[in-house]
């Protein structure tokens, strides 16, 4: 809710009377003060002493994914009017879809509806509709209603913003594919998973239905999944633990029969793991009968049939009854006819700078997984941070002087502490003297500009880029609700590095990515974790830390009572196999 302005209150009081607000804004004006009243704001002062509410900034925010809702959830301003737009109006905690498509968990578990998301006291409207056009000159986005036709007797609409936040993440890549649109599942969305799970059901009972030959039931039952990520692999797990753990019991016919394959176009599944983890996924899928087939590239899919090419150059046709597509992501249409518009129309995501705000672009901000930020990079900026550092224009640079500015250095370019650590380096001045050493020089430190550059030459090869993870989309929600609750605050009293190619300081840090760690759930209530420092645990332990973490990162109370009596109840009674 928004707060009543001074004028709503007082005709509140007034018992809302027109009489008594004209007699109200006559008098004030006659006393000297000045009222304008819009609709939507106020703004008000009174002989210059008072000053009233502020006409509030509109961000429209797109999306209610991972980094929309965790925005939403830290912004905590009044000073904001946050229009949401969203085709779906609820959270999905995506990391256990996998466990809805077996019904390990319930659906209705892992959502929240996004309204429950926003702090009571910044005032939040939400649309449910699908932005399908963004035009940065008029300030506008361009929205389709999913619902039926308006009073206009139209779907469509615009809103204007003042701030735009672009969260709209990306959808499933098919690589054009012939047949993947037609005939595979896709795993992104909790629809998706609902799907999964009927056709799951749906292909036990055909499989068991008289008149069919063992050919055919075999078909029926021979479940694909093509991609070997952490998704398809989480999923090829839940699916064999549903199988063995319960389906097999209720179909015994069946239990001979069914058959799980994974494919994978690479040497290796779950190659974003340390190699223990990669070893110890192999071996077990081999165990419990999971058939990978690694340096799979599929070519085509047809209504039965999936075709695969082998590294040799070979095509495979294998028949199938259902196909999970989890092979990586794409950019949304949305955001390709955007990046066009703005003139980054041959990149793969939306290019930000490390403050999150779209490059070229005024009051937009992108994160999640439709943008990647851009790190600027060291050596072209090396001959500004030279006269940065160099304050009295010597033309040489003593380590002294360049500690003067290291953390700021530092703090904008996070490439170079990350090469300081590559290097097994204690600090700058060891980075400096090696540009010294290059260039053949022994005396006490001193550096020209050619000799900085050789000593940082190196340093951009440590730029990384993000993972299009929850993990960083969270975070960058976070970071950016931050930055736009201290907005004014940061204008007055700059908290960021220093501006090497211009004066003054940065409004704010830059956003900066802490890795927690990351899990991959291999069935049989085994669990592989990989935790910062390459601290690798893969078991049952880390089945437990598995819980703990998912159960703690739910976005309420609500879910977290679901998900976990979710996970008692299949305990206890298994999973339900009943199609509805
Ligand atoms: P999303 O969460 O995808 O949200 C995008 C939002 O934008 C949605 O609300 C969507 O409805 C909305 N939208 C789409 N189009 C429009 C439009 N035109 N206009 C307005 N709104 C629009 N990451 C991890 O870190 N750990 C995990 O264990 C993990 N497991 C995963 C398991 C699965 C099955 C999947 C699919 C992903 C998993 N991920 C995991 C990745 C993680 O879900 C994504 O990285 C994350 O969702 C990205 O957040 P986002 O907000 O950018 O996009
Ligand atoms: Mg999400």
């Amino acid at each position: 809710m928004r707060p009543y302005t001074f004028f709503e209150r007082l005709s509140k009081a007034f018992h809302d009377s027109a009489s008594l607000s004209k007699i109200l804004v006559v008098s004030t004006i006659s006393g000297g003060g000045l009222m304008v009243y819009s609709e939507a704001n106020a703004s008000y002062s009174n002989n210059g002493v008072e000053t009233g509410t502020k006409r509030k900034k509109k961000v429209v925010l797109l999306g209610t994914g991972w980094a929309g809702a965790s925005f939403l959830k830290s912004l905590n301003n009044s000073s904001y009017e946050v229009q949401v737009i969203s085709p779906r109006n609820y959270f999905a905690f995506t990391p256990l879809l996998p466990s809805v498509t077996c019904g390990t968990v319930e659906a209705r578990s892992v959502v929240e509806p996004i309204r429950n998301i926003a702090r009571k006291n910044v005032e939040m409207s939400f649309l449910e509709a699908e932005c399908f056009r963004i035009d940065p000159g008029s300030k506008k986005v361009y929205c389709r209603s999913k619902q039926g036709l308006n009073s206009n007797g139209k779907k469509e609409f615009d809103v204007d913003y003042d701030f735009l936040v672009i969260a709209t993440g990306a959808q499933s890549n098919t690589f054009n594919i012939p047949g993947v649109e037609e005939n595979c599942h896709f795993l992104k969305e909790v629809e998706d998973a609902q799907r999964i799970r009927s056709t799951v059901i749906d292909s036990f009972e055909k499989a068991t239905l008289p008149g069919l030959n063992e050919e055919e039931r075999k078909r029926m039952l021979h479940f694909v999944v093509v991609g070997g990520g952490p998704t398809g692999v989480e999923f090829a797990s839940e699916l064999r633990d549903f199988v063995n753990e319960d389906l097999v019991k209720l179909y015994p016919k069946a239990k001979n029969l069914v058959q799980i394959t994974l494919l994978e176009a690479a040497d290796h599944i779950l190659t974003m793991f340390d190699k223990r983890i990669t070893e110890f996924a192999e071996e077990k899928f081999g165990r419990d009968g999971i058939d990978v087939k690694l340096g799979s590239m599929v070519v085509k899919v047809n209504d039965k049939e999936i075709s695969a090419k082998t590294k040799g150059g070979e095509v495979s046709t294998i028949p199938y009854g259902m196909i999970v597509w989890s092979t990586g992501i794409g950019t949304r249409p949305v955001v390709k006819d955007f990046m066009k518009q703005i003139g980054q129309g041959n990149r793969r995501a939306l290019a930000t700078d490390e403050w999150l705000r779209v490059e070229g672009c005024d009051n937009i901000y992108a994160l999640g997984d439709c943008a990647t930020i851009n790190q600027r990079k060291v050596m072209e900026d090396i001959a500004d941070i030279f006269k940065k550092a160099d304050k009295e224009n010597s033309g040489t640079l003593t380590v002294k002087k360049f500690q003067e500015v290291i953390d700021d250095i530092c703090d904008r370019y996070p490439q170079v502490e990350l090469y300081l650590k590559s290097k097994g380096m204690h600090g700058i001045a060891d980075l400096l003297k090696q540009g010294q050493i290059e260039n053949g020089s022994n005396k006490s430190i001193e550096l020209n500009i050619e000799e900085l550059k050789s000593a940082l030459c190196q340093v951009d090869s440590q730029v990384k880029f993000l993972p299009a993870t929850a993990q960083v989309a969270a975070q960058q929600g976070t970071y950016l609700a931050k930055c736009f609750d201290r907005m004014e605050q940061c204008e007055k009293n700059p908290e960021g590095p220093i501006r090497v190619r211009g004066e003054g300081r940065h409004r704010f840090r830059p956003f900066r990515y802490r890795h927690l760690g990351q899990f991959a759930p291999l069935g049989g209530e085994q669990t592989a974790a990989q935790l910062p420092g390459d601290w690798v645990s893969i078991g049952h332990s880390s089945q437990w830390l598995w819980y703990s973490v998912y159960a703690s990162k739910q976005v309420s109370w609500r879910t977290r009572v679901l998900v976990v009596s979710d996970w008692m109840r299949r305990f206890i009674f298994g999973r339900d196999s009943s199609r509805i």
